[in-house]
């Protein structure tokens, strides 16, 4: 078996494939290894939406580097179905962030004038009353005040995302190690070594994408990946006639006719427990939004962990001291996953990060 390739990626969750995928397809041999199914995996447990509105609000260099991903995306995607066969059922029909009650309206208002101001010729977006928002929304329910819409938003279906970056990892020569956890990381000249426990594996590049796993593996590379979790969530019902062609924040229907509810946030360490208060709450949202869901019924519910930077502002960042090395850390793994395989990882494949994410560096943290 093959031990010595261009890069190795540890992690593979979203970031990891889609990286691996975007060094392979760069010509560089790749080997992606993951720890297996005992892990913390937010990249099979989220809501699939490719969003721009809310995030980078404050941010513009996060703002910009969504947008970039949302523009890359249907490009990606069909790249995807081209090499694999494997429809990851992506749109981009716009989306929309419901609001129900005056406070929310104005508090939503204030943030997209600010995500607005910071890319004055690209965003673009409407601030919608009741009205105007059922002509989008059929079933809206009588408390919606309104919301926002945005026509960058799309989403897509995030296991088949997962299956088709590895399905054309694999086809380009790629090497995908699961029960492949990373013990511990050297460098020896310009060559580094991982360790696992079915041996070692060299590469002359590494980069950690091992999600909440970045934490402990950063400082072996000399690196900071301060992530926490934070868990999340969703419920989802019997597929129904299609009646949501435009995805919500908290509510979306699938390709398949399942509607999905979630967007909840917890700080509860790493506990993966499904809770029936946050089950209640997210609900409660949905049915007040789309008043016949309470006639449908939930038949699966999970809580996954999302990755969290300490301001949720992704981290990229190359090794001072060990040359080679690099890390990525975020909680919107599908919104980046075109622009982490088309974009970071050729900068990752010539040994040098783009300017623009030169303040996503960990160092922003300092004092
Ligand atoms: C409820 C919820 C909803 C979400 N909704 C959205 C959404 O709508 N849109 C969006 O863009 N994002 C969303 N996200 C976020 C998205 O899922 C994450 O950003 C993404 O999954 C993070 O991917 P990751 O690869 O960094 O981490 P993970 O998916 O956690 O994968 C990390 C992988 O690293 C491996 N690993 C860890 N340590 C090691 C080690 N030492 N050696 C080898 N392997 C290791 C693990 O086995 C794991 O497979 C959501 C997340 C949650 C929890």
């Amino acid at each position: 078996m093959r031990n010595t390739f261009d890069a190795v990626v540890i992690g593979g969750g979203l970031l990891g494939s889609a990286i691996g995928f975007g060094l392979a397809r760069h010509g560089l041999t790749t080997a992606i290894l993951d720890e297996g199914d005992i892990a913390y995996r937010a990249a099979r447990g989220n809501f699939g939406l490719v969003w721009v509105q809310s995030k980078g609000i404050g941010a513009p260099i996060y703002a910009d580097w969504t947008m970039r991903s949302s523009d890359l995306w249907s490009e990606f995607a069909l790249e995807l179905q081209e090499r694999t066969g494997i429809d990851v059922i992506h749109s981009r029909p716009g989306g929309i962030h419901i609001c129900l009650s005056e406070a929310e309206f104005e508090e939503r208002a204030r943030k997209m004038m600010t995500l607005g101001g910071h890319q004055k010729e690209k965003f673009t977006h409407e601030m919608l009353d009741h009205k105007a928002m059922a002509e989008h929304l059929p079933g809206l329910g009588p408390e919606v005040v309104g919301g926002s819409f945005s026509p960058h938003d799309g989403h897509v279906n995030p296991l088949r995302l997962m299956r088709a970056m590895q399905r054309a990892f694999g086809d380009l020569g790629g090497d995908i190690r699961t029960d492949s956890r990373a013990l511990k990381i050297t460098q020896d000249g310009e060559s580094f070594s991982v360790q696992t426990k079915g041996g070692d594996i060299s590469a002359g590049r590494v980069v950690l994408a091992a999600g909440l796993g970045n934490r402990d593996l950063a400082s072996m590379v000399d690196l900071d990946q301060p992530v926490r979790p934070v868990k999340g969530q969703i419920m989802v019902s019997e597929r129904v006639q299609p009646f949501l062609n435009i995805p919500t924040t908290h509510v979306r229907q699938t390709g398949e006719g399942t509607v999905m509810i979630g967007d909840s946030h917890e700080e509860v360490g790493f506990d993966l427990s499904s809770t029936p208060r946050i089950a209640r709450d997210i609900a409660d949202r949905a049915r007040r939004s789309f008043p016949f869901l309470n006639r449908v019924r939930i038949v699966r519910t999970w809580a996954a962990l999302r990755v969290m930077t300490p301001d949720g502002l992704p981290i990229y960042d190359q090794s001072e001291s060990m040359p080679g090395a690099f890390s990525a850390s975020c909680h919107s793994g599908v919104t980046l996953a075109a622009v982490h395989a088309m974009t970071y990882a050729p900068y990752v494949a010539e040994g040098k990060l783009g300017r623009e994410l030169a303040g996503l560096s960990a160092r922003r943290f300092d004092v």
